[in-house]
């Protein structure tokens, strides 16, 4: 495990120049290929390509900063009943039928099964997402959690080429500027037989405000992952979901009062319990795919690059 910071310095890589592996030097990681440094922040390195990113250095030094405009629910500064209230709203909002044929516990699960060693395993935009396995995590984010490794942006992976056995990126692709930078990023940290598993969003309405950049299709999920061989994909998050989402929506924005908002979301949410149990049957019709709320793709890292014309084959929808 690449624990606590600093003394972790050896498995990082240049995020800049990707020129070379980074050095502890006092507070700091130091790059000796470019001279780049990189600062510890509470025992956490900040591995951000200063020149290329959306977010700088320099605001991770303040200690607050970029936590909680992602995790509201672990870091919700609420405490008593409004704490209580915003938690089981968001427990609420969360609630889905899971109608997924694969989910990366279970693939990550078999593929730590199968083998001799204890696989390296990179967790990108982990947010407080643990997994229990056999095998070495390395958690990295743009905003503080607990046990976050480094503060990393995906566009510049601060690892060596060929580094992991596994990346999972749950939620991730649609929150980056540049989704085929990161597939490439990923691409070059996994070993040459390495796995990834992604889940993204299709119809699902913008969240995480500023942070969100993009939709993919099934098909198009597919094709940003086509230096991969696919292993398994599908349906995340089914149409009765997607529904869910803009029933939500549709209430909520009635009116542009706060508390209309607040109130009507809730109304949304209890109302979408019952659409959300439609998924159970939905997911069953092969249609479902093309109005789905989220897709998976699992797939293993391959030399090919899959042509186009390869890809429009591969559309398993119901048109
Ligand atoms: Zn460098």
């Amino acid at each position: 495990m690449a624990d606590e910071g600093v003394a972790a310095g050896a498995d990082f890589w240049c995020p800049t120049c990707h020129g070379g592996p980074l050095a502890t030097g006092g507070s700091e990681l130091v790059c000796h290929a470019c001279g780049r440094r990189y600062p510890v922040v509470r025992g956490v390195p900040i591995l951000i390509n200063d020149e290329n990113s959306v977010f700088a250095i320099d605001d991770y030094r303040s200690a607050g900063a970029y936590q909680g405009v992602s995790y509201g629910e672990a870091s919700d500064p609420h405490g008593g009943l409004r704490g209580r209230y915003r938690r089981a709203v968001h427990r609420l909002a969360e609630y889905e039928i899971s109608r997924r044929t694969l989910d990366v516990e279970r693939a990550l699960h078999d593929f730590c099964a199968a083998r001799a060693e204890r696989p390296r395993v990179l967790v990108i935009g982990a947010g407080n997402c643990r997994y229990q396995d056999a095998a070495e995590f390395h958690y990295t984010d743009v905003a503080f959690s607990d046990g976050v490794n480094a503060i990393a942006d995906a566009h510049d992976l601060p690892f060596a080429d060929g580094t992991f056995d596994f990346v999972i990126a749950i939620a991730v692709l649609e929150h980056v500027a540049d989704p085929a930078r990161v597939v490439g990023e990923v691409w070059r940290v996994l070993k040459p037989d390495g796995r990834v598993f992604a889940e993204t969003p299709f119809l699902q309405p913008v969240h995480m405000g500023a942070y969100d950049f993009t939709r993919f299709t099934p098909l198009g999920h597919q094709r940003l992952f086509r230096r991969f061989s696919e292993i398994e994909s599908g349906i995340a998050r089914g149409p009765a979901a997607a529904s869910a989402w803009s029933l939500k929506m549709v209430l909520s924005n009635l009116h542009p009062s706060r508390r209309f908002r607040s109130v009507m979301s809730l109304v949304a949410l209890l109302l979408s319990i019952p659409i959300k149990q439609l998924d159970r049957m939905l997911v069953r019709n092969a249609g479902s795919l093309d109005g789905a709320g989220g897709v998976f793709f699992y797939g293993a890292r391959q030399e090919r690059t899959i042509p186009d014309r390869e890809i429009i084959t591969l559309y398993r929808g119901g048109f």
